[in-house]
C-alpha cells in the first residue's frame, strides 16, 4: 500500500488530504472530567505495572497513578511493550477514555513526563496498510515546503477580507498542524466556505445552462379558462397555494424549461395546485403527465383527476398492469394527442410510450423517483416543464444542496378549518384501551389505520407481524368491526381491492405494513395507530400521520413505542409536540444526519470533505447567496478578480460532468 493507492498522487493531493479528526490533549482537573469523555491526565505511577495475557495476542497492562492525591487506575490493552518503559515513580501523561465511576482511564496514548503547558492538537488521518499517520505527516511537511509558491488562492481577496478567512495555503497548513483551536477553527471555516461556494457555483451554473439550452418552450396558456377552472373547486386556494401556482405559471410561460420542486406538508393542497397547472398546459394545447411511485396511488390520482376535470380533459391511466390490446390502444391515443393527461407509474416513461406534445410533467414524491427516470424523459427528446412534488418537507439546507439545480416553491400553510391531529405516545400494554377507543370511533362511522412493525430487509417478518396483529384484532372485535389486511406480498390487484374496500367504507380498520405510507386519501379515516414507532424516522412518522386529519372530524395519531435510547424518546416527544412537517424535518435532520435523511438508496447528496450541511448551514446559505450574485452578474467571465476562481472550476472539471 502506498499513497497512490489511496488516491494521493500529487503534492496538492497530499496537501488537501486533511485529518478526519483531531486528538486534543489538554490537562484538566479531575473534578472537571466527564464520564466517557476522552481525557488527558498527568500523574505519578505508584505501583509496578502488572501485565496479563489472554487469548493469542492480547494483553492488558494495568497500573495505578496518583493524580492530585487521588489514586487513579490505568489500563492499557495490547501494548505489552510499554511495561518496560513505565516504572514506579515515573511521571506520565495519559490520554484515553475516562470512567468517572471507577476512577479509571482506558489509555490509548501515553507520554513519559509531564503534560505540555498548552493543549496540543494532534491530527488523526485515515490510514491504510503501511501508510501510517507518521508517513502522511512527513509527506505533508515536504509538500508544504515544495509548493509554497504554487498554491494560489482562487477566492477573491474581498471575500477573504469580509469573512476574515485565512488564505488557502495558510489554511491548509493549519488543517494539518494547528497551533491552537482558534487557528484550526479559522482554517476549517475557510475550507467549509470554499467547498460550499464551489458546489453552489456548479449547481447554479448547471441550472442556468439547463434553462438557456431549452429556450422556445413557452406555454401560451389561457388565463381566463384557468380562472374558470379554479372557481369550479369547492374551496378557494390558500395564499400559499396561489403563490406557488403563480411561480409555476410564470415558469411555464417563460421560454425556459422549468425544473421546480413543490414542497408542502401532507394535505397542504399540492395536488390542487398541480391540477391547475395540468389544466393550464392543456389550454396551451399540450399534454400533461403525472408520475407517482405506486399503482394504488396512480389509481387514486386517476380517479380524483377525473372527478376534478370532468369533461375538461381526456385522462388515462397507464400502469404496469395495463397490458396487451388495452395498452396498445391507449398508447395510440397518447401518441395521436387524443389523450390530454396520462397518470401512471414508471410505466409511463417506458420506451413504447410516445407523446404527441408533452408540455408538463408532475413527479409526485420525488425522492422516490430515481435520477434515472428524469434522464429517460430528457433522452426521449422531451423538454416538458417538470414539477417535482414532495410531501416530505425537506429541510432547507438539504433542499438547497440536493436540489440546488432546481427552483423551489413551498406551500407552508394548511387550508383553514382543519383540526390539528392529536398525537399520543403509548406503551404496548395499553393496546386493549387503544382498541376500545378505535371501536368507539368506528361506531361513530369513522375508520382507522393500524400500521405494523417494520422490520428492515425482512418482508417475511413484516408480513407475519401484520398477520398476527390482524388475528389479534379479529379476535378482539369478534366481527363487530370489519378489519382488513394489507401487506407488500399481496398482488397489485389484491392490494387495490383491499384499499378500495377501505376507501369505500366497506372496512373499518386497515391493518397494514407501511404500504399505506404513500399518499392514499381516505378522508373518513381519523385514527392512525403506529406500532413500534421508534423504528421510523420522524419524517416517515409524519408522513404516516398525514393519512388522517383529512376530513372535518378530529383525528388522532397513536404511537406505540418503547424506545430504549434518548434519541428515540426525543423523537416521540417531538412527534407529540408538533404537527409542522418542516419543523419536524429540521429536527429529523439534526437527529439522524443528512446521510440517513433520504435513506441510503438515493441520497443524491454531495460529499463534502470538511463541511457539514447540518452544522455549517449558515456558511451554506452565505455561499449560496454569493454564488447567486456571481452567476447573476456573470462575474466569473467579466471580473478579473474572479479569473482564478473560474480557472479553478474549469481545471477541476467541475463543470463538465452533468448532474443527472
Ligand atoms: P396534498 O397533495 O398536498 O397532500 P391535496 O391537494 O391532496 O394535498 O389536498 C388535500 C385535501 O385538501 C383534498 O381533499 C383537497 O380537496 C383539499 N384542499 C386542497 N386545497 C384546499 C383549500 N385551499 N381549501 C380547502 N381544502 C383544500
Ligand atoms: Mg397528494
Amino acid at each position: 500500500m502506498d499513497l497512490a493507492e489511496m488516491g494521493i498522487y500529487t503534492v496538492e493531493d497530499i496537501l488537501f488530504y486533511f485529518p478526519y479528526r483531531y486528538d486534543v490533549f489538554e490537562l484538566k482537573p479531575l473534578q472537571e472530567l466527564i464520564h466517557e469523555d476522552k481525557v488527558t491526565i498527568e500523574g505519578r505511577i505508584v505501583h509496578e505495572p502488572s501485565l496479563t495475557f489472554y487469548g493469542k495476542k492480547r494483553s492488558r497492562l494495568s497500573f495505578t497513578v496518583e493524580v492530585e492525591e487521588v489514586a487513579v487506575k490505568a489500563v492499557m490493552f495490547n501494548r505489552a511493550f510499554a511495561k518496560k518503559q513505565l516504572n514506579i515513580d515515573d511521571t506520565v501523561t495519559l490520554t484515553g477514555k475516562w470512567d468517572a465511576h471507577r476512577l479509571q482511564i482506558t489509555v490509548n496514548n501515553y507520554k513519559k513526563g509531564p503534560a505540555d503547558e498548552q493543549a496540543s492538537i494532534q491530527p488523526v488521518y485515515s490510514v491504510k496498510g503501511n501508510v501510517t499517520s507518521y508517513k502522511i505527516k512527513k509527506a505533508v511537511r515536504t509538500a508544504l515546503q515544495t509548493c509554497k509558491d504554487d498554491i494560489n488562492d482562487f477566492l477573491p481577496d474581498t471575500y477573504l477580507e469580509s469573512y476574515k478567512l485565512p488564505g488557502r495555503l495558510e489554511a491548509a497548513a493549519a488543517m494539518h498542524f494547528p497551533e491552537d483551536r482558534v487557528q484550526l477553527k479559522h482554517a476549517r471555516r475557510r475550507f467549509i466556505y470554499e467547498e460550499f461556494l464551489l458546489f453552489q457555483l456548479k449547481m447554479q451554473l448547471l441550472r442556468k445552462w439547463n434553462r438557456e439550452s431549452t429556450s422556445g418552450n413557452a406555454q401560451h396558456y389561457d388565463p381566463d379558462r384557468i380562472k374558470g377552472f379554479i372557481s369550479s373547486f369547492p374551496f378557494t386556494l390558500t395564499d400559499a397555494q396561489q403563490k406557488a401556482l403563480h411561480q409555476i405559471l410564470n415558469d411555464m410561460k417563460s421560454p425556459y424549461r422549468m425544473s421546480r420542486l413543490l414542497q408542502g406538508d401532507v394535505g397542504s393542497g399540492k395536488t390542487a395546485v398541480a391540477e391547475v397547472c395540468l389544466y393550464a398546459s392543456i389550454t396551451a394545447g399540450k399534454q400533461g403527465a403525472l408520475m407517482v411511485p405506486t399503482e394504488i396511488l396512480a389509481e387514486q390520482h386517476f380517479q380524483s383527476l377525473q372527478k376534478t376535470f370532468g369533461d375538461r380533459a381526456s385522462i388515462v391511466l397507464l400502469t404496469g398492469s395495463v397490458k396487451g390490446k388495452k395498452r396498445r390502444e391507449l398508447l395510440l391515443e397518447v401518441a395521436n394527442g387524443e389523450v390530454d393527461i396520462v397518470v401512471g407509474t414508471h410505466a409511463l416513461i417506458q420506451d413504447d410510450v410516445h407523446f404527441r406534445n408533452l408540455g408538463f410533467v408532475i413527479v409526485d414524491e420525488q425522492h422516490r423517483f430515481g435520477v434515472e427516470q428524469r434522464r429517460v424523459l430528457r433522452e426521449k427528446g422531451l423538454n416538458p416543464d417538470v414539477l417535482f412534488m414532495t410531501a416530505t418537507p425537506i429541510p432547507r439546507t438539504l433542499a438547497i444542496t440536493a436540489f440546488g439545480d432546481m427552483d423551489v416553491s413551498v406551500i407552508n400553510e394548511m387550508p383553514s378549518g382543519r383540526k390539528a391531529i392529536e398525537t399520543y405516545w403509548a406503551k404496548e400494554n395499553t393496546l386493549e384501551r387503544i382498541l376500545q377507543f378505535i371501536g368507539k370511533r368506528v361506531c361513530e362511522g369513522e375508520q382507522a389505520y393500524v400500521v405494523c412493525p417494520l422490520i428492515e430487509e425482512s418482508d417475511k417478518l413484516d408480513i407475519q407481524n401484520a398477520v398476527d396483529l390482524y388475528d389479534q384484532l379479529e379476535e378482539f372485535y369478534q366481527n363487530k368491526v370489519r378489519v382488513g389486511l394489507m401487506h407488500g406480498r399481496l398482488s397489485a390487484d389484491e392490494k387495490e381491492n383491499v384499499m378500495k374496500e377501505f376507501a369505500d367504507g366497506d372496512l373499518d380498520v386497515l391493518v397494514s405494513t407501511t404500504v399505506v405510507e404513500v399518499g392514499v386519501n381516505v378522508p373518513n379515516a381519523t385514527i392512525m395507530v403506529i406500532y413500534d414507532a421508534e423504528r421510523f424516522g420522524l419524517s416517515q412518522l409524519h408522513q404516516l400521520r398525514g393519512r388522517v386529519g383529512r376530513g372535518k372530524r378530529q383525528s388522532y395519531c397513536i404511537l406505540i413505542a418503547d424506545p430504549k435510547g434518548e434519541t428515540g424518546k426525543e423523537r416521540m416527544r417531538i412527534m407529540t409536540e408538533t404537527n409542522n412537517g418542516f419543523e419536524l424535518s429540521e429536527q429529523d435532520l439534526q437527529l439522524r444526519g443528512p446521510g440517513d435523511f433520504f435513506g441510503k438508496k438515493q441520497s443524491g447528496l454531495p460529499e463534502f470533505k470538511v463541511a457539514d450541511m447540518v452544522h455549517d448551514y449558515r456558511a451554506l446559505e452565505t455561499a449560496r447567496n454569493d454564488a447567486a450574485t456571481i452567476i447573476e452578474n456573470d462575474l466569473l467571465y467579466c471580473d478579473p478578480a474572479y479569473q482564478q476562481l473560474n480557472m479553478y472550476l474549469e481545471d477541476n472539471a467541475m463543470l463538465h460532468e452533468k448532474l443527472d
